[in-house]
């Protein structure tokens, strides 16, 4: 498994591909605006097959780039049920007016807390993490130890919880419950910015001291 990561867009979003070498297939994990071409060329420069665009939750920039990727791949659309409002009507749901408008795109199929979805032969455990937003998830793959988890935490911070269906305690309960008990070494791939581990954030992240 390989993973190649895209920062894109006016808010510096991450996007990732996530590769399986032996299927040549590859899924998509948020796809911040301008990102579809390179996701394309990056799969084909690895031999993979775009198979589906698996969604931390339905911000525009995470999602601004899913019609295009599915106009160009036909790849299925994950997302869960309580995010998909904004994928839907992406326009309504900008908090700021946009200088340009956001193609709508809707789920192929959703994912709830404990689902576990794959590419190919490899399982991600979904995890859901409420608090940036009502349906926001982390996608786990135990084996390579590494999680991605949108913006719900990042290093030494995390999401902002003052857009229209977030909430701080819910949040940080998340955390807690979700993200704080895997294992010290597991990477966790964020919505914004550095990657870090479960280890570090624990030790350091000044919001999650009050817990420990
Ligand atoms: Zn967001
Ligand atoms: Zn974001």
């Amino acid at each position: 498994m390989k993973i190649f990561t895209i920062e894109a867009g006016p808010v510096a979003t991450n996007g990732y591909l996530v590769v399986d070498e032996k299927s040549h297939t590859a899924v998509v994990i948020d796809a911040p605006m301008q990102s579809a071409d390179w996701f394309i060329k990056t799969a084909k420069q690895n031999d993979a097959q775009i198979v589906a665009i698996w969604l931390t939750h339905s911000h525009w920039d995470h999602t601004a780039d899913v019609a295009q990727l599915i106009r160009e791949t036909n790849a299925n659309v994950v997302i869960h049920p309580e995010d998909e409002y904004r994928l839907l009507d992406p326009n309504a749901h900008t908090v700021f007016k946009m200088p340009v408008s956001f193609e709508p795109a809707k789920a192929t199929s959703y994912v709830m807390h404990g689902s576990v979805i794959h590419l190919s032969n490899i399982a991600f455990e979904v995890r859901h993490t409420p608090g940036h937003t009502e349906g926001g998830v982390c996608f786990i793959q135990h084996e390579h130890k590494v999680v991605f988890v949108g913006d719900t935490l990042f290093k030494e911070s995390i999401g902002r919880t003052d857009l229209p269906g977030g909430n701080h305690e819910t949040l940080l309960k998340s955390i807690r419950r979700e993200l704080l008990p895997l294992p010290d070494d597991y990477v966790c791939y964020p919505g914004h910015m550095d990657i870090t581990t479960i280890g570090e954030e624990r030790e350091n992240n000044p919001f999650l001291l009050d817990y420990y």
